[in-house]
């Protein structure tokens, strides 16, 4: 890629891959008692495209789409979207109207919640349909245990009235990437034990669901009737190490060109603090995005590209705008590509490694890119 024309800095999302590995996914939690699929679109679908992931998600057959706040689900709407949709986080106050009128699906944490949702129903002449949330461990949402047969109470009057239904009960995961981890056990018991108290109270949930990606992966007696799959849409897999090969596709490729190649002297500092000091001769390359792009300045000194046909490194403290890449010997000019990281094909970095190199986790690294990178939408099974 050396036209003119070609830019300074991209992502190009394959939405090829997205509709691949939704059905993948499936095929992965299919057995006889194969739940519904949700596609986790928030935080732009991953930093992915929410409007484009939800379309091609909905073209691969995913049963749900699932958000984090009522304004993504209402974005999703005014898309063009009209299938089930989940949204899950609100503050006091929020205005339900918007997303109740649209059929979007809500979460109901606390008795005071379920009376503002019902009196945005009304206002929105709709019944809203809820998902009660139990927290089940993680202690961020959700209705402790020792709230929540109060909270299925209010919710049956609720229901009996006519004001709405209920139509999940749900939970989520503090580790469900760490099989092993008693958590996951502790948070299965409280949840059945919750499903039980929600019976008791007459509620008659046709979703229960608690499991994300690791969560659906690593254990089928957690899928219930739908599963929740953020990241391993992306073609990530959820659970370094535990999971044996998925099959999966990264969507995400982050490139740019370089803006300049140089040599540099043995001694010389590279990038601000000079961090990094050339033990010898070597060359350089520019790369034009930084931290203001969602590049991580934790990459400085330890992430590599792909560059003149190898792996470089990164030299010096990733800048605002830019870094700087050894290239060595390997023959590069300017305007030449550099990829970030991508579907790790031909040995190339992946966004695991690169969270690996930065301390964090991949979803980070997908989800924070963005800024000044220009963001395309690809589709490699399109007829070229
Ligand atoms: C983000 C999120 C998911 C998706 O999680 P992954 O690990 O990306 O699959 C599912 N459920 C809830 C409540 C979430 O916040």
């Amino acid at each position: 890629m050396s036209s003119t024309s070609a830019p300074r800095a991209e992502i190009r999302v394959d939405l090829a891959a997205i509709r691949h590995n939704v059905r993948r996914l499936r095929d992965l939690v299919s057995a006889s008692d194969a739940p519904a699929v949700m596609t986790v679109v928030k935080a732009d679908a991953y930093g992915h495209g929410m409007v484009e992931v939800a379309r091609a998600a909905r073209a691969a057959g995913t049963d749900w789409l699932g958000v984090a706040t009522l304004d993504e689900a209402v974005a999703l709407r005014a898309s063009g979207d009209v299938g089930p949709l989940f949204a899950w986080l609100a503050v006091p106050g929020e205005d339900y109207v918007p997303a109740l009128a649209a059929a979007v699906e809500v979460a109901g944490y606390t008795v005071a919640q379920l009376d503002e949702i019902v009196t945005a129903g009304a206002a929105a002449g709709v019944t809203p349909q809820v998902h009660l949330k139990i927290d089940t461990g993680l202690s961020r949402g959700g209705s402790p245990l020792r709230d929540w047969a109060a909270l299925c109470a209010h919710a049956a009057g609720l229901e009996r009235a006519g004001s709405l239904a209920i139509t999940g009960v749900w939970s989520h995961f503090a580790a469900s990437d760490e099989p092993e981890h008693p958590a996951n056990d502790a948070q299965l018991g409280v949840f059945k034990e919750a499903l039980e108290i929600a019976d008791q109270a007459g509620l008659r949930p046709r979703w229960r669901h608690i499991a994300n990606s690791a969560g659906a992966l690593l254990r089928p007696d957690a899928r219930f009737d739908l599963v929740r799959f953020g990241l391993a849409s992306y073609g990530i897999d959820p659970a370094p190490g535990h999971c044996a090969d998925l099959g999966l596709i990264p969507a995400m490729t982050v490139r740019a060109r370089l803006a300049m190649v140089k040599q540099i002297d043995a001694g010389d500092g590279v990038s601000y603090g000079h961090t990094w000091i050339a033990p010898t001769a070597t060359r350089v390359g520019l790369v034009p995005a930084g931290y203001g792009e969602g590049i991580p300045r934790a990459a400085g000194n330890r992430a590599e590209v792909w560059a003149a046909g190898g792996r470089r490194p990164i030299r010096g403290v990733v800048c605002m705008d830019q870094f700087v890449i050894e290239l060595g010997d390997g023959e590069a000019a300017a305007g030449d590509e550099v990829e970030l990281f991508g579907t790790g094909a031909g040995g190339h970095p992946t966004a695991q490694e690169w969270a690996d190199a930065c301390g964090t986790i991949s979803y980070e690294i997908v989800t924070r890119i963005g800024g000044r990178f220009a963001r395309v939408h690809v589709d490699s099974e399109a007829a070229t």
